[in-house]
């Protein structure tokens, strides 16, 4: 789950990053209150969770005397869609330079990466695709509490060493806070000092109860219901609904519409020994989706038995079409109940999928 700027921030500052002094609104009148604590010349940034931000305007520069204006402004703004609640409003930091600091998971090493570049903002991805050596890049040992000097020094490169206390840091935060990505961007010099001017933490799913986050705010509430029920559940942009058992079973389902040419609705494993329950809420789940007109159900009875299968299918009763393909564990009670209902039962997955096809078009 990705953390907003402000509660970011927050958290760097508890592990000694210096973060500018700044204030939470969400109505422009209560900017007038704050000022004082902020000295003349603010940022107004509008804590939305998308990239790109500054250049899509959403942060914008103030004085004392147009604060609120420029807050009721930032107000009305959408930026890339998401309607502004929440504005920090920060004291306006006299930038020297911007350097661009992430920590992050390198797979393929399977260890922390720390990325560097010399030249940060709000145009680092642009710099960094014109030109690889713009960005260093650093494994570190995740068994190492601190980044060890000789890597500092390669992080670095000629950069000022008074940033190193601040990296050093953000790893820390990386690695406590089970983070996927911890960002700074820019982290900036000034004639008081370092600051980080931007934050961005976002939190391992997989992770959130040990971080004493209750709700993953990321999900939709149709992948909070998923949650659960423990259903693998990814939502995807098609129209052909897919449950399965087992997630090769489902993936090799997804494999088959896209083979001829159909669009997956979604990804939705109900696990093993699913009983009338559980398939009825998988299948209320994907007939829930928009666009939904069609859903494939392609499940292999072993521990899961298809007379429960079919009864919850039954039970789901729902408006888009159902096709079910099942083989195994009291196939023939299951496909008696389903036909007196009058539901389509295919022999195939692939002529399950081809019936799918049919009905999306
Ligand atoms: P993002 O676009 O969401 O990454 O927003 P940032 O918080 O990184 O801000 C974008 C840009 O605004 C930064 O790269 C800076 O150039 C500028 N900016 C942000 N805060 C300050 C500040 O306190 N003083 C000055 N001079 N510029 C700032
Ligand atoms: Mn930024």
């Amino acid at each position: 789950m990705k953390l907003l700027e402000y509660e970011a921030k927050r958290v760097f500052s508890g592990y000694g990053i210096p973060v500018p002094k700044g204030v939470l609104i969400r109505e422009p009148e209560e900017v007038t209150a704050r000022l004082p604590e902020l000295g003349d010349g603010v940022v107004l940034k509008a804590q939305v969770d998308v990239g790109g931000r500054g250049k899509a305007g959403g942060v914008l520069m103030a004085d004392d005397a147009s604060a609120i204006e420029t807050a009721r402004e930032l107000f009305s703004r959408e930026i890339k869609g998401v309607p502004v609640r929440e504005i920090l409003v920060e004291e306006r930091l006299p930038i020297d330079h911007e350097y661009y600091v992430s920590i992050a998971v390198d797979r393929s090493s399977r260890q922390p990466v720390v990325l560097f570049a010399d030249a940060g903002g709000v145009e680092i991805e642009n710099k960094a695709l014109e030109d690889e050596s713009a960005v260093r890049k650093v494994v570190v040992s995740p068994l190492l509490r601190d980044i060890p000097p000789f890597l500092m020094r390669e992080i670095l490169g000629g950069a000022p060493k008074e940033l190193a206390p601040v990296i050093n840091s953000l790893y820390h935060v990386f690695q406590e806070k089970d983070a996927m990505l911890a960002e700074i961007n820019p982290l900036v010099t000034t004639l008081q000092g370092v600051y980080a001017a931007d934050a961005k933490l976002v939190v391992d799913d997989n992770a959130l109860a040990r971080q004493g986050i209750a709700v993953n705010r990321d999900l939709s509430e149709r992948e909070r219901e998923a949650e659960k029920h423990g259903f693998s559940y990814v939502e995807l942009d098609g129209t052909i609904g897919v449950i399965g058992n087992g997630a090769g079973l489902t993936m090799s389902t997804l494999d088959l519409i896209e083979f001829y040419n159909g669009r997956a609705a979604n990804f939705l494993d109900v696990g093993g020994g699913a009983d009338q329950e559980r398939v009825m809420h998988a299948v209320k789940l994907v007939a829930s989706m928009p666009g939904v007109n069609v859903i494939v159900v392609n499940l292999l009875g072993g521990i899961t038995r298809c007379d429960e299968v079919a009864k919850g299918i039954i039970a789901a009763g729902v408006a888009p079409t159902v096709i079910v393909r099942m083989a195994g564990t009291n196939e023939e009670e299951g496909r008696r109940l389903l036909a007196e209902c009058g539901y389509r039962m295919l022999e195939s997955m692939d002529t399950a999928v081809k019936a799918a096809m049919e009905v999306s078009l």
